[in-house]
């Protein structure tokens, strides 16, 4: 467990000793506030009658439940959760007051168990990514992945070329952050570049673009334009070079993702 996790957890487990507390402070007042509805009997069941109004008895109950505690967590989304504590009901003896035949009014209660509160642990990241890549790009598809006969760039070609007209928009495949955006020697045949990393961790990369309409750091949903296509860097003609990277490492062929035929220009 990380320090900061651990840290979490301490006060989590302060914020439920303080909410017991709170709640056994408030315990007269809410049984004061319960005794203005009338507590109807089931039938059979310590049946009261007329003669027995005015007498009193009680009832123990293990229903007593207090506020579900949640840790947060930055690398969990807002849609996941995962139990920490089950938390336990307290028990409570609650007195009740016969006004008339079966029926009896709350007049007060005294906790026996107090409860303790589940403790869950929930994220605070939005999803971006829709999970489902959508085309980057209107165009033909003019290379696929692999090894191919090249006069320029890789031998081992690690994404498609999709090619169409100068300025065509180059679209986000799926939502997530924009890691790089502009021109790295680390991608040195790349030329203006685009890195997104979606929700699962995968990367779509975006090279050899005209222009850039994104900075590195931002939110893009999509089909949000992103940069246009554009021949930058080592680049035979204008098209985008679409790369798709598993959980950010080697590159995979984006066939899982789409069929070529599927791709036209307009
Ligand atoms: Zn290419």
């Amino acid at each position: 467990m990380s320090s900061a996790t651990h840290q979490k957890l301490l006060s989590a487990v302060a914020a439920m000793i303080f909410a017991a507390g709170v709640f056994a402070l408030l315990l007269p007042f809410v049984s004061e506030l319960s005794s203005d509805y009338a507590y109807a009997l089931e039938s059979g069941a310590d049946s009261g009658s007329e003669d027995e109004t005015g007498t009193t008895f009680t009832r123990v109950s293990r229903d007593l439940v207090t506020p579900v505690v949640y840790i947060y967590d930055d690398n969990m989304f807002t849609d996941e959760y995962e139990l920490i504590y089950e938390g336990v009901p307290g028990t409570i003896i609650r007195t009740y007051e016969y006004i008339g035949k079966n029926t009896a009014l709350l007049i007060g209660g005294e906790t026996i168990i107090e409860p303790v509160s589940k403790i869950v642990r929930t994220g605070t990241r939005r999803r971006l990514s829709v999970g489902v890549y959508a085309h980057p790009a209107k165009g033909i598809v003019t290379s696929t992945f692999g090894y191919r006969a090249v006069s320029i760039g890789s031998g081992n070609h690690k994404g498609w070329d999709i090619s169409n007209a100068k300025g065509t928009p180059i679209l986000a495949a799926d939502g997530g952050t924009v890691l790089l955006a502009g021109v790295y020697e680390d991608y040195g045949g790349y030329g203006e570049l685009v890195v997104i990393e979606h929700d699962n961790g995968d990367w779509t990369l975006y090279a050899h673009n005209s222009e850039i309409l994104v900075e590195e750091g931002a939110i893009v949903a999509q089909g949000d334009e992103i940069a246009k296509m554009g021949s930058s860097g080592t680049a035979s003609g204008i098209h985008l070079h679409f790369e798709y990277r598993p959980e950010g490492g080697s590159a995979a062929n984006p066939d899982i993702l789409f069929d070529a035929k599927d791709f036209t220009k307009e």
